[in-house]
């Protein structure tokens, strides 16, 4: 399985009008979680390690557990590297069997990011490779951030930066800023949907939102409806697993056992990946 698989799934949500939601896991029991949820729904999603994740393991370790997943799926799941600010680790990770990944160079001006993204789209398409390359235009804070308002100019995307980096990079997909950030908000987030539509209108890259966690289901749904093909959901995973956690050990008491402890903190997260499925998958449904 290679990005030509995903772009396939990611041209038939566009066509149908709904996202494919992709979900960070961890570790391998959330993983199993989200693999499982995505059977029983017959939906075809993602599954993603951030840079921290990816490290740790080192991409060898998770990309060798990817693609063993990726092999079970009767339905496509899609192993992705998210939010890599380093062109480095998006090599490793496409040597190790990722078939997508996520160069963000957000942090850097406009020209420093598009030759990041230019150096990853080059090597995933070297020696007959296809891998989806995913860049970021705009910012989306990180959570805990004080007084943050979430429309602020300074984080929206800009519809030129946009239009500039798809023509130097042909990039496979695109996050934009439009007011959402990674974690759970202070207040309502207002997502800027207009400026969505602008993006949308000037280019024809798929769109992706991050910091699904927070935002209220009618609000994704709107997004959606305005353009974006990927919705990335990863705290309300980590929040439900740790939680969960917390709960089972204290109910168990002493000398727990971790298969025991395991069973009902997957079924929780389970149970989060499948409204979040359907939240994306089932746009049009009140
Ligand atoms: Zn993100």
């Amino acid at each position: 399985m290679d990005g030509r698989t995903l772009q396939k799934m990611i041209h038939d949500a566009d066509k149908g009008g709904y996202a494919i939601p992709s979900f960070n896991y961890s570790d391998i029991w959330d993983l199993m979680a989200i693999i499982e949820a995505a059977q029983e729904l017959n939906a075809p999603i993602m599954f993603a390690a951030n840079q921290v994740v990816a490290g740790v393991f080192t991409p060898g370790v998770s990309g060798a557990m990817g693609k063993a997943f990726m092999a079970q799926g009767k339905v496509p799941m899609i192993h992705h590297l998210d939010h890599s600010k380093h062109v480095e680790l998006c090599l490793q990770c496409i040597d190790n069997g990722y078939p997508s990944v996520m160069i963000d160079g957000s942090d850097h001006d406009l020209a420093a990011n598009i030759k990041m993204v230019q150096e990853v789209m080059e090597y995933a398409k070297a020696d007959g490779r296809w891998v989806h390359v995913e860049a970021e235009v705009g910012k989306i804070p990180g959570k805990g951030v004080e007084g943050y308002v979430s429309e602020e100019e300074k984080f929206l995307v800009e519809v030129e930066d946009v239009k500039e980096l798809v023509k130097a990079t042909h990039v496979d997909s695109l996050a934009v800023g439009i007011g959402s950030q990674h974690g759970f908000y202070k207040g309502t987030p207002k997502l800027n949907i207009q400026r969505l539509s602008e993006v949308n209108d000037a280019v024809d890259t798929p769109l992706v939102l991050h910091g699904g966690s927070g935002i209220p289901r009618e609000t994704v749904r709107e997004a959606i409806r305005h353009g974006i093909n990927k919705m990335n959901v990863g705290t309300i995973i980590h929040c439900t697993y740790m939680n969960s956690l917390r709960e089972e050990l204290n109910r168990v008491g002493e000398n727990p056992y971790t298969l025991d402890v395991m069973a009902s903190i997957r079924h929780n997260i389970k149970e989060v990946v499948k409204e979040w499925i359907d939240t994306c998958m089932d746009v049009n449904r009140a």
